[in-house]
């Protein structure tokens, strides 16, 4: 059947196969004529038939009388911004792939691009080269993608509606295999038995039947024969879980009537036939009620989400314990805490932050099954209940499930949050027996994810109790660890690959334990964070870094230092001060220092950040943006606090594969170039990522690969005798210049 497309009739059957296939048609939207005509000209092939435009009206008017296979689309057209057009073909469901070139200026089209789905971007000025390679490699893999979607295709409409069809019916409807085990059942076996599929899948049909019944199922419940002699219309009782969530208020058996017919296989056309299985469809007779719909009592639901309370919780955690002890099957409890929560109500107010939580709470709903629960436990945590969960595997699914679903960030008056969970899960009946231990121990799970920096999932572990405890003392300890001079400097290099030297020095801070031994910052800042004491170490850290730097800077002159701060740090009003006395202690320029802050920090986007980051400008100190990538962070934001580097986060460098494209490398070095913002990247492990780095055109980085964080002592080493690897040892030691 051909469907009118848009309100445009289909081109002729023949002539779009011969657009289609034979055809690649690109479309070249650009406003400058000579450059549209020098990419036409650039793109020319036998097989390819190019158009050009100007605008994004004529642009739009092209895309609504046919269809393309590529657009190489200008960033800057006189009447709109070609992510106008590609706004249009997101709303429009188009398939056209993209390749935007965005001007020096303009790198906000980059980000917007990728966000949009462009298959690469281009920033001016490109060589020949890059763009055919671009347009090269953008073509062959629609190409692999329409041939994988074709055959995916064909299989699933007929199987989708199937599915659907079966799934939605009001028949009980099942599939046995040749033993009377259960391989398929509908979602109705819940609502009419109680009983959560997944726990009869594989089970004996005889579980379900009313024991009385049993002489009467057995040969027709399992029926082999087809056609006429197949059982039909036979009246029999099952029985309902007495724990299940069933639609009806009855007790007792519930009367059905059955067919159901053999299923025989044929492996291949000369085989013979062998039998299946069998194949059935069970009505239930009338006379039951439908369940209620809509939010019921509101005494038992919690007024802001609408989702069940802590009471109809653990009552449903309770039922699932008795059952699955009966069952010997697992269930899961889950405890999920907001990262940050509080950020939201003191940065936009209640008002919103219950928007979030609501908005949240939909999120988590989605993620999970039919007869799982949920429901709010304090202000910003959240309880599941996976009453029947097969393996520890299966609730590892679903928490990944959950997390991922929290990647994208929510809407917030004035932009977007994204939120992030630390989430915690307990087993029934590996953790606890009871209500209260399952949700005790996923809280302890949840609290040793948090500790080590949240947005992550863990399960419950007996030694977490003492882990937890552990924490408490810790953090006692750190409160002395200060006076006890427990704390140390390690040093990590930067180094510029053009120059071939160290140019940089990263302070990084390390708690030499007494008994612990050495205690990584990952494992202590957000405690000291928390505990109110981070600015002391900040200073502490400040003070150190500068009095090793300017031992350093007497013979490398150029070497710049750099120290991370904390976002509580921002809290206090002296940073600046503190920075410049810091300085002038040790007669250090101001531009010798960078402080480094996370991204996350400027998703905070408040003023007093922002007048705090710009006072640290003023004194002439440079302001790298850590983990740059992983935060979205606004690129308006990063002018307005004079932002002078983007550090790329690790995550980004690790999945650099020397044969594959990088879009969000390469829009990171696009935005760096076109605020003329330094770049550098963290994390290189490999040859291949420091040379994919370098085409990328990321000069300076820092990793493993040249070398870890190292003591004072030994970075003085390697700053005398540092060497890119593979490089010949020079004449002389290669000194920072
Ligand atoms: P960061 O500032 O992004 O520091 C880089 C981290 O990546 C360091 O971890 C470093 O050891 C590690 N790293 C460097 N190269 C590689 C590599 O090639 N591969 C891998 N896998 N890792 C690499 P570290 O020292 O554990 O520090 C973790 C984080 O703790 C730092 O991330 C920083 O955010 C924070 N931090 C460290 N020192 C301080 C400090 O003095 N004050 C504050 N507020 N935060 C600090
Ligand atoms: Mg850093
Ligand atoms: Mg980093």
């Amino acid at each position: 059947m051909l469907i009118p497309w848009k309100g445009q009739p289909f081109p002729p059957e023949g002539q779009r196969r011969a657009t289609a296939e034979a055809l690649v048609r690109i479309l070249v939207i650009d406003d400058e004529p000579s450059l549209a005509r020098s990419i036409t000209a650039l793109l020319q092939a036998d097989d390819r038939l190019i158009e050009e435009c100007g605008t994004v009206a004529e642009a739009l008017a092209r895309l609504n009388a046919a269809a393309y296979d590529l657009i190489v689309l200008d960033y800057r057209l006189p009447d709109a911004s070609g992510l106008a057009v590609m706004d249009w073909l997101l709303s429009h469901d188009r398939r056209e792939s993209v390749i935007m070139i965005s001007a020096e200026q303009s790198v906000e089209a980059a980000v917007g691009a990728l966000r949009r789905g462009a298959a690469d971007f281009l920033v001016k000025p490109y060589s020949a080269e890059q763009l055919r390679r671009s347009v090269a490699k953008t073509l062959a893999k629609r190409q692999t993608e329409r041939s994988r979607r074709q055959t995916r295709q064909r299989l699933e409409s007929s199987e989708q509606m199937h599915r659907y069809l079966v799934e939605n019916s009001l028949d009980l409807i099942y599939t046995l295999d040749a033993d009377g085990r259960f391989s398929y059942l509908n979602q109705r076996i819940e609502s009419l038995l109680g009983h959560p599929r997944s726990a009869l899948l594989g089970k004996h049909f005889s579980e379900i039947v009313y024991p009385e019944d049993l002489e009467r199922a057995r040969f027709s419940f399992n029926e082999r024969r087809t056609g006429p002699r197949a059982t039909s219309n036979l009246a029999l009782r099952l029985t309902r879980n007495p724990f299940g969530n069933v639609e009806s208020d009855e007790h007792g058996p519930v009367s059905i009537v059955l067919n159901a017919m053999g299923i025989y296989n044929r492996t291949d056309s000369r085989a013979a036939i062998h039998y299946a299985g069998t194949y059935g469809a069970a009505r239930s007779l009338p006379g039951y009620r439908l369940h209620e719909q809509g939010h019921g009592d509101h005494s038992f639901h919690d007024p802001l989400t609408h989702l069940p309370n802590r009471d109809l919780f653990c009552d449903r955690l309770n039922l699932s314990i008795a059952q699955a002890k009966r069952r010997k099957t697992h269930i899961a409890v889950m405890f999920i805490d907001m990262d940050r929560f509080k950020l939201v109500n003191d940065t936009y107010g209640q008002g919103e932050g219950d928007t979030l939580l609501r908005a949240v709470a939909t999120r988590l709903r989605q993620c999970l099954r039919k007869g799982d629960s949920l429901t709010r436990h304090g202000s910003d945590e959240f309880l599941v209940l996976l009453p029947d969960v097969g393996t520890k595997a299966d609730a590892t699914a679903i928490a990944d499930k959950i997390l991922q679903a929290f990647r994208n960030p929510f809407p917030v008056v004035d932009g977007e949050f994204t939120a992030t969970i630390s989430l915690g899960a307990a087993l029934h009946p590996e953790d606890g027996d009871s209500a209260d231990d399952l949700i005790q121990h996923a809280s302890v799970a949840m609290h040793q994810v948090k500790g080590s920096g949240g947005n992550a999932f863990s399960f419950f572990s007996p030694d977490m109790h003492a882990t937890y405890r552990a924490r408490i003392s810790l953090e006692k300890e750190l409160h002395q660890a200060l006076g006890r001079k427990e704390l140390e400097l390690h040093y990590q290099p930067l180094i510029s690959l053009s120059r071939g030297a160290i140019t940089g020095m990263e302070a990084l801070v390390r708690w030499r334990h007494p008994v612990h031994g050495v205690v990584a910052p990952s494992r202590f800042i957000q405690m000291a964070e928390e505990a109110g004491i981070i600015h002391e170490i900040t200073r502490w850290v400040l003070d150190t870094a500068c009095a090793q730097f300017s031992s350093w800077r007497r013979r490398y002159p150029n070497l710049r230092l750099s120290t991370n701060l904390s976002a509580r740090d921002f809290d206090h009003s002296d940073l600046d001060d503190i920075v410049s006395r810091v300085l002038a202690r040790y007669g250090l320029p101001a531009d010798s220092l960078e402080v480094e802050i996370t991204e996350r920090l400027l998703l905070e986007q408040d003023d007093k950040v922002s007048r705090r980051m710009q006072s640290l400008r003023e004194l002439g100190i440079g302001i790298a943006i850590d983990d740059f990538g992983t935060g979205y962070s606004s690129l308006a934001y990063l002018r307005r606090c004079g932002v002078t580097r983007l550090k790329i986060d690790r995550s980004f460098v690790r999945n650099i594969k020397s044969t594959e494209d990088h879009p969000i490398v390469s829009a990171i070095a696009g935005i760096a170039r076109g605020f003329d913002i330094r770049l550098a990247a963290e994390g290189v492990e490999r040859d291949d990522q420091m040379n994919a780095l370098e085409t990328l055109g990321c000069d300076e980085m820092q990793g493993f690969l040249f070398s870890r964080p190292i003591s004072a002592e030994d970075a003085t080493r390697i700053l005398q005798n540092f060497r890119l690897p593979g490089a010949v040892p020079p004449p002389s030691p290669a000194l920072a210049p």
